[in-house]
C-alpha cells in the first residue's frame, strides 16, 4: 500500500489525470487509504461573498471565475445524483464563499433535489438577504442552513467583517427560524478580536433559538496572517464562557461530528466547540468537497485536485464520473497536518474551497 506523510500534500498532478487507484478496494463508497469512508458531500458554488472576514477574505475579495468555468445548476445536479445513488453520500450541503451570490441558487437546489430526492439540503451562509431570499429556496428544496456570525457587537462585527452588515445578517437568522428551519445553527470562528464577545453571542443565540458553534480558526485565510500562538484554542473560550455559564461536557454522539458539546446552565440547550487545530478529528473525516469550478477536492489542507467537469462537458457516462470520484478520494491525506514541521498552508483559501 502506497503511504501518505499525516498532513503532507500528494505529489501536484494535473487535476484532469486520472488518480493512482493501487490498492483500493472494490467498494461503490468513497473509501480512502486510511480506512474512511466519505459520506459528506460539501458542494462549493462560488467563491464570491459580499462580506470580507479577516480569517477569510482578503480585503478587496477572491477572484471569481467566469461563469462558463463554474459548475451549472444542471451540472451540479447531476454530480450530487451520482454521489448519493452510486456513492454513498448521505449529506449534501452548499457552501461558497457565500452561495446566496449565486442568482441560480434555487435552480442548483431544484436540480440536486431533482437528482436526490429523499436526501437534505442544507447551506451554510452568511446570512445576507437570506430573508429574501428564502421563500424560493424552500420551494427548491432547502432543508436546513448554517449561519455564520462571530459577535453581535456592532463595531467589531464591523472590523472583523470589513462590512457593517449585522442587521442584515441578524435579519436573515430570524428569517430562517421564522420558517421554522431547525435545527438552526450558528457558526462563529474564535477570534482573539472577538473573544471577549463569546458570552453575549451565546446569550443571543439561545434567545434566538439558535445552536451556536464556536470553530477554531485554521491557517485558511488569504492574508497568511493565521498564527498559532495568536489564535483562540478551544480551552480558552470554554474558559471564558465559563465566567458566564455553567457548562457540563457531553462529548459527541458520532465520532465524524466535529463538534463537541456542552450542555448550557443543565441544558437542555447545549453549545459545541470545533476543536479544528487542538484537537483534530481528521482520523474520523467523512467530508468529500466539490469547488465552484468542478473538481473534487478530498482533504480542506490538500491541494491536490480531480477534475470533473471535462468529464462531464466532454460526454462521460456516470460511472466514470463515480470512478474518478472513488479515485480522487483514495487518494485523500491522512490530515491537515498543522502542528506537524514544514506545515504550508493550502493554496487555496476557505473562500475559495468552501468550508
Ligand atoms: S483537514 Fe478537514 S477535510 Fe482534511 S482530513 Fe482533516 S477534517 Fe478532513
Amino acid at each position: 500500500m502506497t503511504t501518505i506523510a499525516l498532513g503532507m500534500p500528494a505529489a501536484r498532478r494535473d487535476p484532469r489525470d486520472a488518480p493512482p487507484t493501487d490498492g483500493r478496494p472494490a467498494v461503490p463508497e468513497l473509501v480512502d487509504r486510511f480506512g474512511r469512508v466519505a459520506r459528506d458531500l460539501r458542494v462549493s458554488v462560488t467563491s464570491a461573498c459580499s462580506l470580507r472576514c479577516t480569517y477569510c477574505m482578503p480585503e478587496q475579495g477572491l477572484p471569481v471565475p467566469p461563469r462558463e468555468q463554474m459548475l451549472q445548476p444542471g451540472e451540479i445536479g447531476r454530480l450530487v445524483g451520482i454521489a448519493v445513488s452510486e456513492l454513498g453520500i448521505r449529506e449534501v450541503r452548499f457552501t461558497g464563499g457565500e452561495p446566496l451570490m449565486r442568482h441560480d441558487l434555487a435552480e442548483i437546489f431544484a436540480a440536486s433535489r431533482a437528482a436526490a430526492p429523499g436526501i437534505d439540503i442544507s447551506m451554510t451562509t452568511n446570512g445576507i438577504g437570506l430573508d429574501r431570499r428564502l421563500p424560493a429556496l424552500l420551494a427548491a428544496g432547502l432543508n436546513r442552513v448554517n449561519v455564520s456570525l462571530d459577535t453581535v457587537d456592532r463595531e467589531h462585527f464591523r472590523l472583523l467583517t470589513r462590512r457593517d452588515r449585522l442587521d442584515a445578517v441578524i435579519a436573515g437568522i430570524r428569517a430562517a427560524r421564522d420558517a421554522g428551519l431547525t435545527p438552526l445553527k450558528l457558526n462563529a470562528v474564535m477570534m482573539r478580536e472577538t473573544l471577549a464577545d463569546a458570552p453575549a453571542l451565546l446569550r443571543w443565540a439561545l434567545d434566538n433559538g439558535a445552536q451556536l458553534r464556536f470553530i477554531e480558526q485554521m491557517p485558511l485565510d488569504a492574508d497568511h496572517t493565521w498564527a498559532r500562538d495568536h489564535m483562540v484554542p478551544a480551552s480558552e473560550l470554554l474558559a471564558v464562557l465559563g465566567q458566564a455559564f455553567e457548562l457540563t461536557e457531553v462529548g459527541r454522539d458520532d465520532p465524524s461530528t466535529p463538534a463537541e458539546e456542552w450542555l448550557v446552565d443543565g441544558g437542555p440547550a447545549t453549545v459545541g466547540i470545533i476543536a479544528s487545530v487542538t484537537r483534530t478529528f481528521c482520523g474520523a473525516c467523512d467530508r468529500t468537497r466539490i469547488t465552484a469550478e468542478g473538481t473534487v477536492r478530498s482533504c480542506l489542507f490538500g491541494d491536490d485536485e480531480t477534475d470533473l467537469r471535462g468529464l462531464l462537458r466532454g460526454g462521460a457516462g456516470d460511472a466514470e464520473v463515480a470512478d474518478r470520484w472513488r479515485a480522487a478520494m483514495w487518494n485523500k491525506q491522512a490530515g491537515h497536518g498543522i502542528s506537524l514541521p514544514g506545515f504550508a498552508a493550502p493554496e487555496r483559501t476557505m473562500g475559495a474551497i468552501g468550508g
